[in-house]
């Protein structure tokens, strides 16, 4: 055991789903309280076990994302004197441990509205009683006190959210970088080859804070791409179309709060139009996800989801498959599925057919459509993607029940010259 001063407060702070140094209320709070910090994530083995759906929880392409990030934070950390201590175990044993090896009174951690995420504090309290716990909400625009409703109260569908929300709330104002922290104690450094994540290989979307940042400045102010974001967000390809925010904001190298800061300095300095609103637009999806499942905790991961509502969906493990694989009588939907299993990304369109098809041509339950998107996905997030697929299996927020898209339109609509069917269709990435 390390020897320390009875006088000192050893802190911990458990990085989670809040990989960023801008924007950091928990962080500066934990900071605050403590002599010396340790600054923790922590990989579970589970992630790479089967899921009941015969996936795994992070698929390479985020395993990677999630490495970049973590090395970015660790060298941000370093210009701080300080170091991102990664382990790899069962979170509540790991940080037990740790607790007790560094006599840590107190343990920091950023608010997460998962049900995995908040049960996790749960058992953490429960491990040691004695931590003095201290957190902040850091992952949405609001936060359960400038949300104008309880969140047992709020609306079940997005429309009377939207409306609640726009006329009495705000979101909060970011924090701004977190300037100065404790020394770590001393602590062995990461052995970064040793983690069990996949890297190394190409990809768009650059893990970490300093480029969610450079991707933030790079669509509002140096392209101004976001002064068309409603005229060009219906895109299937390239870089351009949408912002692609999705990735950072869903391990919280960028912050949400930050975006919107960022977004009303924009419409001021340059201009202000129903596209510029419309990216605040769809952050209020997410913000609507986000809330939403802690009103209906489990329910979120139940076939007949929060509408308590049986689906006429059966499982047959070929027809998955077929689906995970881009082999099925539909080419958009196989296009869709070659990019998302290439690249970890597929875009907001795409993702809508592929669901559709998945449980409506298909028939199949949409959990397994739902595991599958969460193992391939850059941007996997509890909230938009369970929300989003229990809302087009019927079983969620759309008023109007189960939703069919008819894929021959829509290409004709979003994909006229058949140019993304001719970039992704011919190619088999399973
Ligand atoms: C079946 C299905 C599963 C999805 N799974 C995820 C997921 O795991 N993670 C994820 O971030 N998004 C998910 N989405 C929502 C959406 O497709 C992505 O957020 C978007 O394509 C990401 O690209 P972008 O950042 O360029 O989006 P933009 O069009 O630039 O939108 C800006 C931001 O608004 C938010 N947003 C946009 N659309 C939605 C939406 N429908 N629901 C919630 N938030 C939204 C995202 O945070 C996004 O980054 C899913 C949609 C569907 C239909």
């Amino acid at each position: 055991m390390e020897f320390m001063n009875t006088e000192q407060i050893a802190g911990l702070y458990w990085f989670r789903h809040d990989l960023r140094l801008h924007d950091q209320p928990s962080l500066a709070a934990t900071a605050e309280k403590c002599d010396t910090l340790l600054l923790v994530y922590v990989i579970d083995p589970t992630w790479f076990e089967p899921t009941p759906f015969n996936t795994k929880s992070i698929g390479k392409h985020r395993q990677q994302f999630l490495y970049e990030t973590l090395q970015c934070l660790n060298d941000n950390l370093h210009t701080k004197g300080q170091l991102l201590h990664v382990v790899v175990g069962d979170p509540i044993k790991e940080l037990s441990k740790l607790c007790n090896e560094h006599n840590i009174t107190v343990l920091g951690y950023g608010d997460h509205q998962g049900y995995n995420e908040r049960q996790q504090i749960v058992d953490i309290r429960e491990a040691i009683p004695s931590l003095e716990l201290v957190s902040a909400p850091n992952a949405g625009l609001f936060t359960p006190d400038s949300l104008p409703f309880l969140i047992e109260e709020m609306p079940d569908s997005f429309t009377p959210f939207r409306k609640k929300v726009e006329k009495s709330s705000y979101p909060e104002s970011p924090v701004g970088i977190t300037r100065a922290l404790p020394p770590p104690p001393q602590i062995s450094q990461t052995d970064w080859e040793g983690l069990p994540l996949h890297h190394g290989a190409h990809s768009a979307f650059i893990g970490g804070e300093n480029a969610a940042l450079k991707q933030l400045q790079f669509y509002l102010f140096d392209s101004e791409l976001v002064s068309v974001y409603k005229e060009t967000r219906n895109g299937l390809e390239g870089w351009d179309y949408s912002s692609k925010f999705s990735a950072w904001l869903a391990n919280g190298s960028l912050s949400p709060k930050h975006i919107y800061a960022e977004l009303k300095r924009y419409e001021r300095e340059h201009v202000k139009n129903d596209s510029t609103y419309w990216l605040y637009f769809e952050l209020l999806w997410r913000e609507f996800f986000y809330w939403q499942q802690t009103k209906h905790g489990i329910k979120w991961f139940k076939q007949t989801g929060i509408k308590d509502k049986i689906p006429q969906h059966t499982h047959n493990a070929t027809l998955v498959i077929q689906w995970q694989q881009g082999k099925t009588n539909n080419p958009y939907v196989n296009a869709c599925m070659a990019q998302l299993n290439a690249t970890g990304y597929m875009s907001n369109r795409g993702r809508q057919w592929v669901a559709s098809y998945f449980v409506n041509e298909l028939a199949q339950d949409w959990r397994y459509g739902a595991a599958y998107f969460e193992q391939q996905l850059i941007d996997y997030d509890v909230g938009a993607n369970w929300g989003n697929w229990q809302y087009l299996a019927g079983v969620g927020s759309d008023p109007r029940g189960q939703r069919q898209f008819n894929l021959t339109k829509q290409a004709q609509m979003y994909d006229p010259q058949g140019e993304f069917l001719r970039l992704w269709g011919e190619v088999n990435v399973a």
